[in-house]
């Protein structure tokens, strides 16, 4: 490791944020200074165009496994900053040509220093003369190289680098507002929210118990799922909401085909209760069109009636497979496949309906004092925050 290797951050789809381009810059800028705070040797430097972080002998790998958590980040390169000559330039490209172990390679110049007397083509053009030179079996393709590197002038030096990593894309979390996403334990819902992180949206998480009917091995799922999440937000509130008695009563009233469909519209009005009182501009969830009975868009449509934030389901059209391929990517399956008892297995709901009617609902509704009992389950809702050191009571 040399005492100039540095990596650059490319921030992607920031660039098209207008007057608010600013605010992303340093929004990110402070997660990405948060994210790395342990690595005390880092030199963490914000500019408009990338940020430059100064390894000072910190191993890459430790940094770059960080940067690819962090929303808003569209790529980062290790590069190596050295002498504007084209003697240092050539002599770094040169070394990445043969590390790299290919043939064909293209030299590409930017300057971010237009008062730099050699013009980008000029410098592009002795710099692979120089790479040429020193590597008899070089070829240079300008079309299709195996192997691109890259020189950006700058005033205090030029950076040479080969290889972008791809980070997360999306936006820098907290730029959005926040959500109030439904995480049941499953393998849907915890990517959802992963998908809403990305899109620079904070998280909050509801979770609704029904012990005896649920196990304790539930709550230990979702926080052993929000301790994943926190590698991306280190800080995640969590709602549980003692459900027990609204879903046994639901039960009786609407039986097995109507069930699902009524425990939805409840779970909705208690999520909206939390989501005004604590800012939430949103809800979110994890349904994929057609994946079961409930999401058909006709039970959405009825289970949506009652919602008056806008619900957010990132998951709407993706496939199972894709699904899962995700869970996988992010770190959420393995612990979402542990069995565990939800409302459903223990109700043994034979015959959800898939085209609920609004009348039948309106009907079944009426039959009881929902309103108290959504009352009684926000009232007595438990906060608490998972972060990624522990998790505390709140
Ligand atoms: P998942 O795999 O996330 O459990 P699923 O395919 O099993 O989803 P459902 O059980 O129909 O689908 O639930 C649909 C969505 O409703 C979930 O993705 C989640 O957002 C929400 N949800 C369901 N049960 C609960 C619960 N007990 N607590 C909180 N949210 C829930
Ligand atoms: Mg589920």
């Amino acid at each position: 490791m040399e005492s100039n290797d540095m990596i650059i951050v490319f921030y992607g789809e920031l660039g098209t944020k207008g007057r608010n381009i600013m605010d992303f810059i340093h929004l990110l800028g402070k997660n990405i200074q948060f994210a790395l705070k342990d690595f005390r040797q880092l030199k963490i430097e914000v500019h408009k165009d990338h940020t430059y972080i100064l390894l000072n002998g910190t191993p890459y790998a430790d940094v770059a496994d960080k940067l690819t958590k962090i929303p808003g980040i569209a790529s980062f390169a290790l590069a190596r900053n050295v002498e504007r000559t084209i003697d240092s330039i050539g002599a770094e490209a040169s070394r990445l040509y043969q590390e790299e172990g290919k043939k064909t390679f293209k030299i590409e110049t930017k300057r971010a220093d237009k008062e730099f007397p050699i013009h980008s083509d000029v410098v592009s053009r002795q710099v692979g003369a120089y790479v040429l030179r020193h590597n008899p079996d070089s070829k240079v393709d300008v079309h299709h190289p195996e192997l691109l590197i890259e020189v950006y002038i700058r005033l205090e030096g030029a950076f040479v680098y080969a290889s972008k990593e791809k980070g997360m894309g999306g936006y820098p979390l907290g730029i959005a507002g926040k959500t109030l996403t439904l995480l049941s334990g499953g393998i849907d819902s915890p990517v959802a929210a992963y998908l809403m992180m990305k899109r620079g949206v904070k998280v909050e998480a509801i979770h609704f118990a029904a012990p005896p009917y649920t196990s304790e091995a539930v709550i230990t799922k979702i926080h052993d799922l929000l301790h994943v999440l926190n590698g991306i937000q280190p800080d995640i509130k969590l709602y549980v909401v003692p459900f027990t008695d609204l879903e046994r009563k639901i039960y009786e009233v609407a039986g097995p085909s109507y069930c699902v469909t009524v425990m939805r519209r409840m779970m909705i009005r208690i999520a909206e209760g939390i989501a005004y009182r604590h800012n939430d501009l949103c809800l979110s969830g994890g349904e994929s069109i057609g994946q079961v009975a409930s999401q058909t868009l006709y039970s959405l449509k009825v289970i949506e009636e009652v919602s008056t934030l806008p619900f957010f389901r990132p998951l709407a059209t993706y496939d199972k497979t894709e699904i899962i391929d995700l869970a996988k990517k992010i770190g959420t399956y393995d612990i979402s496949i542990r069995p565990y008892e939800d409302c459903c297995t223990i109700f043994q709901l034979k015959d959800p309906v898939t085209h609920p009617s609004h009348d039948v609902v309106a009907e079944l509704e009426s039959k009881f004092d929902y309103k108290t009992m959504v009352h009684d389950c926000i009232k007595n809702t438990k906060a608490e925050h998972i972060t990624l050191e522990e998790s505390e009571e709140f």
